[in-house]
């Protein structure tokens, strides 16, 4: 495995970053989660223009251009021969002192890992995921916005723990509202009579490139799709349910907190948009 980090490629077990970076120290940074298939990039752009954007919100200037970039996740991509992969794309806030302030980091650090991804197992996908609502709150936007891709996960990783702990593999987070925001790492869609509604992204989420193009998707399937509010009694009284994200693609959800989903199986639009989404994903892309 070859890693890149700042221009240079890598062996894994040379791949090292100081222990002085804050992204290391104090989560100082912003990542990417991108997808290969069938030898493309899905959705390249849209990821490069989500860094610069979440780099912009936290006044991270990244050293070199988009295009760059752009190419530095093919050539990593090259690099280790893959052809079908999940690619971790990482800018941190650079090497600096032991103190908060970012002035000290002279240079941003960016590194890219291609690999192999762990999906949610097969099963998952033709039964559904049964999920649960999390305790902890998403992370209010006037705090840390969930629209920044930021390296500060732990809000998410301490509601994924709930959810292990309640023996589900993914877990439905709220705002401070008691609205629903998303999940700890994808984006959540709810269908009542032929309507698909996702929570809008001031509600505490992130702007899912798959939810993007899920709502592409909508446009083509001619379906009914807004972004509207939703409580928990939506999602309990909802016909389907399915979460999306780069590395899950759309996933059936069949129960929540208890309560079963429609008829308890992956309903008709979801499995709709799993097809057209399977399509769309080896039709498009930037080739490596
Ligand atoms: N929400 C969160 C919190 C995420 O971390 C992710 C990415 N795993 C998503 C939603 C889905 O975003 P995308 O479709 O761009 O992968």
């Amino acid at each position: 495995m070859k890693i890149y980090i700042d221009g240079k490629f890598y062996a894994k077990e040379d791949a090292k970053i100081s222990v002085f970076d804050h992204g290391l120290l104090y989560g100082d940074g912003i990542f990417e989660g991108i997808r290969a298939y069938n030898g493309r990039v899905f959705r390249l752009d849209e990821h490069i223009e989500r860094l610069y954007d979440s780099a912009k919100a936290i006044l991270l200037n990244i050293p070199v251009s988009r295009a760059e970039m752009a190419q530095a996740v093919l050539e990593t991509c090259r690099q280790n021969n893959l052809k079908e992969c999940y690619i971790r794309l990482v800018v941190t806030r650079g090497v600096g002192n032991l103190g908060l302030s970012p002035d000290r980091c002279e240079r941003p650090t960016i590194f890219i890992i291609a690999a192999a991804l762990e999906l949610y197992p097969q099963k998952f996908y033709t039964e559904g995921l049964s999920v649960v609502t999390a305790s902890t709150v998403r992370t209010s936007p006037a705090a840390l916005n969930p629209a920044v891709k930021s390296l500060n996960y732990l809000n998410n990783i301490m509601a994924k723990i709930e959810g292990k702990l309640a023996g589900a593999l993914e877990v439905i987070m709220l705002n401070s509202e008691g609205l629903v925001a998303e999940c700890s790492g994808d984006n959540i869609f709810v269908i009542k009579h032929g309507r698909i509604v996702t929570p809008p992204i001031y509600m505490g989420a992130l702007g899912g490139i798959t939810r993007q193009s899920v709502m592409g998707l909508a446009e083509e399937l001619k379906a009914d799709l807004r972004e509207m509010p939703l409580t928990r009694y939506d999602l309990f009284v909802a016909d389907e349910i399915f979460l999306t994200g780069t590395g899950a693609e759309i996933i059936p959800v069949v129960q929540v907190d208890g309560r079963v989903i429609g008829d308890g199986k992956p309903g008709e639009w979801t499995r709709k948009f799993i097809s057209a989404y399977h399509d769309l994903t080896r039709r498009s892309g930037t080739p490596i």
